[in-house]
């Protein structure tokens, strides 16, 4: 029988009214494992109004209680990610080792949000005119609005909710709804560690509750992850709703490898990237470009490894687990099709692979694809999948051209021995994140995350010093105390003197 998956408002968990409810599957079994509630606008009314009602108390309490809270929610979640990390495993399929790694990347961003005071200190100028001093101050934007896609549960989330809490706004989580049993976790652990009730919500549900979000007049901010074609809906009608919106899209990333590579390293790198969480990663690599003649021995050495990587249950130790959900996975291997029929040499075929899992699970293998054309389909869309095309180019400045002209710009990595190149490479390549000689290079919890072009929408990344100011709005306040030699009347522009 599934279970019932509920909101969380006010401090707990409130079943869903509004009679629609999806179904969350174990992608390992294939079974239905819950029925997830798809709130109606009036469930994300009582949501928004519960983190509205907590929001002056919030924002009024001092950094120390706030830091203090922060510092129990670490503590907690430290103690007890391998609660966390399978129930991701339960509704993602991602192997425990990865869902492990993705809570501890979270939990960096809870670290860095404790250092809140230093990071929200403002500025201060004494005379700056005479007499006059001038002080800056960052305070809370109000209640904000996070809306979170499948592929990271926990993680994603974290990214923004740790930094938001910290500088004192009070948020609603729309989270995924096809893995959402995380949001609700992290929810309790809130209240355990001492949050004030109303502070984190968690609304459940689909299309309908974001775009109550995005309308409400007392959400103040978004984050939104996602693909693409919703994370440009999410800004545009977020913006146009008056609300300070940053939305992370979809990606496509390229690998380059020159000539004086290590092939081994490469090879390992691109294995690593490319089929890691099953390809469903938003910094997994998806095109590998071999530069001049690299190709054949390069495309060996990945399809040697492939071969080796064991798909299955993620808790029975296995290298790859299932995709998410059986569409997602048939729509996956309809690119491998398309790839095949279009002309690309097919040199290890996931679709044959044999699981060490359910029947019913939703596989499908590591998939190695050699001799992909640019205009191929399996090139040009985002697959999000464990599907690795390897393109043969001539020159570096060929593959740049590529990445380039790419309509995204999340990350990027050059594989080479020569610095030079490396320096070239970061300076020229459209890119938000690079890695030199590092497959996916996802910036640590105190430097921010983005992509450029259609992997990001609006001008803030996300964590990092750029989080601080996407949760803060920035206050100057210029002082004078009482001294009689500034009397008088002057309706001039103000000037320093
Ligand atoms: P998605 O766009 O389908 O869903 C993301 C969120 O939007 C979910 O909460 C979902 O409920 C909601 N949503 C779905 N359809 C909607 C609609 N029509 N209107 C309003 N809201 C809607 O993405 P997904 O499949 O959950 O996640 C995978 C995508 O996320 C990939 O494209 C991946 O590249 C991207 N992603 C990007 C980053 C990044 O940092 N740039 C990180 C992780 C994932």
């Amino acid at each position: 029988m599934p279970t019932h998956i509920p909101h969380w408002i006010d401090g707990g968990r409130r079943d869903g009214a509004s009679g629609r409810t999806g179904p969350v599957t174990d992608p390992a079994t294939g079974e239905v494992t819950g029925e997830v509630a798809l709130a109606s606008t009036e469930e994300v009314d009582a949501a928004v109004a519960a983190a509205s009602a907590a929001y002056p108390g919030w924002r009024d309490t001092s950094l120390a209680r706030r830091t203090a809270v922060l510092f129990r929610f670490r503590e907690l979640l430290n103690a007890r990610k391998p609660e966390l990390a399978e129930l991701i495993t339960a509704e993602h399929g991602k192997v425990l080792d990865d869902a492990l790694g993705e809570v501890s990347r979270g939990q960096e961003v809870v670290e860095f949000a404790c250092g809140v005071p230093h990071l929200m200190r403002g500025g201060f100028t004494e005379n700056a005119s005479t007499n006059v001093d001038v002080h800056s101050v960052r305070q809370a934007l109000g209640p904000v609005a996070i809306i979170s896609p499948f592929n990271f549960p926990a993680m994603v989330p974290m990214w923004f909710f740790p930094i938001a809490i910290a500088c004192g706004n009070t948020v609603v989580l729309k989270p995924s709804e096809k893995d959402p049993s995380a949001s609700l976790w992290m929810a309790e652990l809130w209240k355990e560690a001492g949050l004030p009730d109303g502070v984190f919500n968690v609304v459940q549900g689909d299309k309908v509750a974001v775009d109550r979000l995005l309308e409400h007049p007392d959400i103040q901010g978004v984050s939104f992850v996602g693909s693409t074609p919703i994370a440009k809906y999410v800004y545009e009608t977020g913006t146009a709703h008056d609300k300070r919106v940053q939305a992370l899209g979809g990606a496509k990333n390229h690998m380059l490898v020159l000539p004086d590579a290590d092939l081994d390293l490469a090879a390992d790198a691109a294995v690593n990237a490319g089929f890691g969480s099953a390809g469903e990663r938003c910094m997994a690599i998806s095109a590998v470009l071999a530069v001049g003649g690299v190709g054949d021995d390069l495309v060996a050495r990945i399809a040697e490894r492939t071969r080796t990587l064991r798909t299955g249950d993620g808790r029975k130790g296995c290298d790859m687990g299932p995709l998410v959900t059986k569409q997602h996975r048939d729509k996956v291997a309809s690119y491998v099709d398309a790839g095949e029929e279009a002309g690309a040499k097919l040199v290890v075929d996931g679709r044959q692979v044999q699981p060490d899992g359910g029947e019913d699970g939703f596989w499908l293998g590591p998939t190695l694809l050699d001799h992909v054309e640019p205009q191929m389909s399996v090139y040009t869309d985002e697959i999000f999948g464990p599907v690795l095309s390897v393109l043969r180019v001539d020159t570096y400045e060929h593959a740049l051209e590529l990445i380039n002209t790419n309509p995204y710009g999340n990350g990027t990595a050059i594989f080479t021995n020569d610095g030079g190149a490396a320096r070239r490479f970061q300076n020229e390549v459209e890119v938000g994140m690079i890695g030199i000689n590092v497959p996916i290079p996802v910036p640590m919890a105190y430097y921010s995350f983005g992509g450029w072009k259609s992997s990001l929408f609006g001008d803030s990344h996300a964590h990092g010093t750029e989080g601080v100011h996407f949760f803060t709005r920035g206050k100057v306040v210029t002082s004078r105390w009482l001294d009689p030699s500034h009397g008088g009347l002057n309706l001039g522009f103000p000037q320093n003197a």
